[in-house]
């Protein structure tokens, strides 16, 4: 099993409580953009495009923290930009572990080495690295060489120093089942991270590069090959089984983007992580001010490519505590 005993545990206790509470949209992971800044300017990012005023702007803690309480959600993705740009992201997480939230921060690890000492390991935390592929694959991705190297000594001093270290890597057109099950194996097998996500990319409209973005049948295609020799098993994916399924082509849902949503400068936006129809001042306005039957594939057209975990894991979750069986499929997974 992946996720820590203590994380699976508390987001059973988070689920019942909201069963039992008879609440019908609630947020399992906030994605916490507290900056749009970035050190690096990768080609498919969609998030850096802002103007100048905009990148320069830096979320405060206290609003950070305010609307994590208000929405209550048990795991925060701390995203960006690039949170370690911050001056005070080590405030931020550490006032979110302190509260109990499961942090995931999520970053190119340019500056990780260099500000890990203002962080303190916990089962409460987790850096959450971003690798696209082995060396030459990551580099091109990001647009910068010795970026892989960097981030590879970066999870080596993390994972020295105690933390829990988990990546993030993205697929794009370029990628094939033989460079899926590479990067894969070296890190679940040489760097031994923790956990390992892994994501199709979406095809962000204000991204520069909007070539390379897969769709749906790539998206399967790609998983299900490189899923086919049964290392699936072996890796430590942070993601359910159902949801990996998905990816494969084996399991189909709707999207409840409501799951995952996303706060920003702008506060949480609407519908998703991905697109932006507007902002709400609120979780519980954005959830009862959305339209969300009007999103997701076949409703959207912008939808129509998007596999992404912040649309489909949260389907997948509610999906397998609803099933004996596939809670014990994803518990021992
Ligand atoms: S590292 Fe992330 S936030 Fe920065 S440019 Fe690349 S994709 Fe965008
Ligand atoms: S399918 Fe869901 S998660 Fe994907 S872009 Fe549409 S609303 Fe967002």
């Amino acid at each position: 099993m992946a996720v820590s005993f203590r994380q699976s545990t508390h987001m059973g206790w988070y689920l019942m409580r909201q069963r039992l509470a008879k609440r019908e949209r609630f947020p399992l992971l906030v994605e916490l953009e507290p900056l749009f800044q970035c050190n690096l300017a990768c080609a498919g990012c969609g998030k850096i495009q802002h103007p100048d005023h905009i990148l320069r702007q830096r979320m405060s803690v206290e609003q950070a923290v305010g609307a994590i309480e208000e929405c209550g959600a048990p795991m925060v993705s701390i995203a960006g930009g690039e949170p370690l740009v911050h001056p005070e992201i080590h405030l931020l997480a550490g006032e979110l572990v302190a509260r109990r939230r499961f942090v995931y921060l999520c970053t190119n690890a340019i500056l990780l080495e260099r500000k890990l000492e203002k962080f303190t390991p916990s089962p409460y935390f987790a850096w959450a690295i971003h690798i696209d592929g082995l060396r030459e694959r990551h580099d091109a991705s990001v647009e910068r060489e010795g970026v892989f190297d960097v981030a590879v000594a970066a999870i080596k001093e993390a994972k020295a120093r105690g933390f829990r270290v988990t990546t993030n890597t993205t697929f794009f057109t370029q990628d094939s089942p033989k460079t899926v099950r590479e990067v894969l194996d070296f890190l679940n097998d040489e760097l031994e991270v923790d956990e390992m996500m892994i994501s199709p990319a979406y095809a962000y409209e204000k991204a520069p590069d909007q070539e390379h973005f897969l769709g749906v049948a790539q998206t399967r295609k790609l998983f299900s090959e490189a899923f086919a020799d049964g290392r699936r098993k072996r890796w430590r994916l942070n993601h359910s089984p159902l949801f990996l399924d998905f990816l494969e082509g084996k399991a189909e849902f709707d999207c409840t983007a409501w799951g995952i949503p996303s706060y920003s400068l702008f506060g949480w936006q609407r519908p998703c992580y991905l697109m932006s129809d507007g902002y709400a001042s609120s979780y519980k306005e954005l959830v009862e001010t959305t339209d969300w039957g009007a999103y997701g594939r076949g409703r959207d057209p912008r939808c129509e490519n998007c596999m992404a975990h912040c649309g489909y894991e949260p389907t997948a979750v509610m999906q397998t505590t609803r099933s004996v069986r596939q809670s014990l499929r994803a518990f021992v997974s």
